[in-house]
């Protein structure tokens, strides 16, 4: 039996008291070592869930538990250790001069002694591929391999969960599915908790459970197979199944179907 790491309860949320509600009675939870894709179209609410997760943002309704913590402005600075983000434009979340100082800035701020800091830049840039790129200036980088080196800065805090907000949108398939196995491969050695937000249902492939997001609301949760069996209902909210789904799907009706075994 896998722990609770977060829990939304009721959770209502708007950006100002004008406007209306971008989130509306959001209640979910998410385990250890999960592997979790929360999907929909632009607009339905998909990045303010990654920004609650971690303290960006606070809902005006409903409460957030982390671990075994509710997320508060007194609970955000020890939480935030747990909770790691990479976001769709890797350009915006460097800062360091170099590639290893840009890994090891998320450490720094955290206090970790030098010599673990080097270790852990060894370790986290070797698993994601760019260990030979240490001394390179972050700009010279092409968009996969800033995700990349992104990616490895939060691994090395070591979180509980990576949230990939849109974090593999820029590259292409082949960049994209590098990364997601990179990142699986350290999921199952670390028993990290992953939520991969995206409006590419291709990428919800590879996860154990899948929110569907609508208007702010909780359309659906399900293991993805079930989720792709409804694509008339997710074509009518703006979400198109993925080719190998569909064929499969095609093929059964056809009955030249060689498996049915689940697709995730
Ligand atoms: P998604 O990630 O699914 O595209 P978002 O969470 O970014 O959706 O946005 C949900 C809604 O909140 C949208 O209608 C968007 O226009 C609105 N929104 C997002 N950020 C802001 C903001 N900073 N101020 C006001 N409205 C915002």
């Amino acid at each position: 039996m896998r722990n609770k790491l977060i829990e939304f309860k009721n959770v209502s949320f708007r950006y100002g008291e004008e406007q209306s509600w971008v989130l509306k009675n959001c209640s979910f939870e998410i385990y250890e070592n999960e592997s979790m894709a929360i999907i929909g179209h632009n607009g339905s609410g998909k990045s303010t869930i990654a920004k609650l997760m971690n303290g960006l943002l606070f809902p005006q309704e409903g409460e957030i538990f982390i671990g075994n913590q509710k997320l508060t402005e007194e609970t955000i600075w020890e939480i935030r250790k747990d909770v790691g983000m990479v976001f769709q434009n890797p350009d915006n979340q460097f800062v360091g001069t170099t590639v290893q100082d840009d890994v090891a800035f998320g450490m720094e701020n955290r206090g970790i002694p030098r010599k673990e800091m080097m270790k852990r830049i060894d370790e986290t840039l070797d698993a994601v591929g760019m260990l030979d790129y240490r001394m390179t200036e972050p700009h010279k980088l092409s968009g996969g391999q800033k995700q990349r080196v992104a990616i490895a800065g939060v691994l090395a805090i070591f979180p509980k969960v990576l949230i990939l907000d849109e974090a593999t949108a820029m590259l292409d398939p082949k960049g994209r599915t590098e990364i997601m196995d990179t990142i699986s491969s350290v999921q199952n050695e670390r028993e990290l908790s992953l939520i991969t937000i995206t409006h590419d249902l291709e990428e919800v492939i590879q996860a154990e459970r899948v929110i569907v997001m609508n208007e702010g609301e909780i359309w659906g949760e399900a293991v993805p197979r079930d989720i792709f069996a409804k694509k008339d209902e997710l074509r009518e909210i703006g979400l198109d199944v993925p080719f190998i789904a569909y064929l499969s799907d095609e093929l059964q009706k056809a009955g030249i179907a060689v498996t049915n075994e689940p697709l995730n």
